[in-house]
């Protein structure tokens, strides 16, 4: 794990995002980011506390919240822990340029994890349930997440 192209990715003089670091310490937290994107557009942003940082996943159709719904996840660079808290206005021509909300947290229950597979509970105020994140073969970032029981 590795925060090198989260940190390439930015300008910290020019972002209100932490500029953050490799946490040792990691408490099963997850955030949803509701991302008004300037380029990409509206999106959540699913992001889960794992080995000292927050491993991410731009959900273009946002969080599904119902069984059978199955969306894209694009794995993006992993994120400092510190970014679990972060709300605000990225400026336009800046990476990721637009508002940044957060849409839930709250804690996740991991259930099993390898390479091609993440299955978790989700324990937030909005969204609580069981999830699925399963890297689509061949592909380098995307992932399907799903909910089930
Ligand atoms: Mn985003």
């Amino acid at each position: 794990m590795s925060l090198e192209k989260y940190k390439k990715k930015r300008k910290f003089e020019k972002t209100p995002e932490p500029s953050g670091d490799y946490s040792e310490e990691s408490k099963n937290r997850f955030v949803i980011h509701r991302h008004q994107a300037k380029k990409a557009g509206l999106h959540h942003d699913l992001r889960l506390e794992m080995e000292g940082v927050l491993r991410s996943w731009a959900i273009p159709k946002g969080t599904p919240q119902k069984k059978g719904v199955k969306r894209l996840a694009i794995q993006t660079e992993d994120h400092p822990i510190d970014y679990i808290d972060f709300e605000g206005e990225i400026p336009e021509g800046q990476y990721g340029g637009g508002k940044v909300e957060i849409f839930d947290q709250g804690r996740y229950e991991l259930v099993e994890k390898d390479s091609n597979k993440i299955i978790f509970t989700l324990k937030g105020n909005k969204i609580r349930g069981r999830y699925i994140l399963v890297k689509l073969k061949d592909q380098e970032n995307q992932w399907l997440i799903f909910t089930s029981d």
